[in-house]
């Protein structure tokens, strides 16, 4: 199951047991947003359960980023069009096939055909699919994915980083493997972060302390461009040995190699 939260009047966050994935849940008026519902199959049912109860109308889904683990949805939720930016819906499309083998072979069939259905988006959500009461500003760049998208709810001042940002998880410029367009984005979302009052992350705690996260996401960056290691407690964390060895080797290759030490 996942643990509900809600971090805003009409706002909820439902973070899966699998990697601390949050969905997010934003209503107004008996209508619902829904941006990056996951993960597993009965938490997935479970956030139509919790829907209904709610007598939400789903009508509209958004999508981070061209991940499996951000590109789910359930029948459940109904056929409101699902959005994401445009380079994000070329990528649910065009890599498919790897998107459907990272989801695993025992993931429902059903379920599995419904993931990655986004359409284009522009700069904004097209009205029908924002609920009344709301704003919601796109943040668009490249750090972590291509097209990665923040969302920005200017009214609740709630700041939705997708997979940025995060108290669990170290930086991840990869794929491309690209360190300044990972601080390009961090430069992007930092009016954003000094004015949030929450963070939610795509990955880990909703907290308060989004400029702290951004400050700290810098830090991190920053030392390992200057000498190839950093004492964030991060990169102690579950999962986050081969991500640290990676951003050294980025660093290493984006300070043109080690230069030979004098002896
Ligand atoms: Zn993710």
């Amino acid at each position: 199951m996942s643990t509900v939260t809600e971090v805003a009047p009409g706002m909820t966050v439902a973070t899966s047991r699998k990697m601390s994935t949050n969905a997010t849940v934003v209503s107004g008026r008996g209508r619902a947003l829904l941006i990056d519902p996951a993960w597993m199959p009965d938490e997935l049912d479970a956030l139509a359960t919790e829907i209904d109860r709610r007598d939400l109308t789903v009508i509209g889904g958004f999508a981070t980023h061209a991940h499996h683990d951000h590109l789910l949805w359930h029948p459940r939720f109904g056929d409101a069009p699902r959005w994401a930016s445009a380079e994000t819906a070329r990528l649910a499309e065009a890599e498919r096939p790897a998107l459907l083998d990272a989801l695993g072979a025992d993931f429902p069939a059903g379920l599995a055909d419904l993931m990655g259905r986004v359409r284009a988006t522009g700069d904004t959500l097209p009205p029908e699919s924002v609920p009344p009461g709301v704003d919601v500003e796109l943040i668009v760049h490249d750090g972590h994915a291509p097209g990665h998208t923040a969302v920005w709810l200017p009214r609740q001042h709630v700041l939705l980083a997708g997979d940025m940002l995060s108290d669990i998880e170290l930086p991840l410029p990869f794929a491309p493997d690209d360190l300044p367009s990972y601080m390009a984005a961090l430069d992007l979302l930092a009016p954003f972060a000094a004015q949030a009052s929450v963070i939610v992350p795509g990955h880990g705690s909703v907290g308060s302390d989004a400029l702290a996260r951004l400050d700290a996401d810098r830090r991190y960056l920053d030392d390992m461009i200057r000498s190839g290691s950093s004492d964030d407690p991060r990169v102690g964390l579950p999962g986050m040995a081969d991500a640290h060895a990676r951003v050294r080797r980025i660093a290493r290759d984006l300070r043109g190699g080690d230069r030979p030490q004098p002896a």
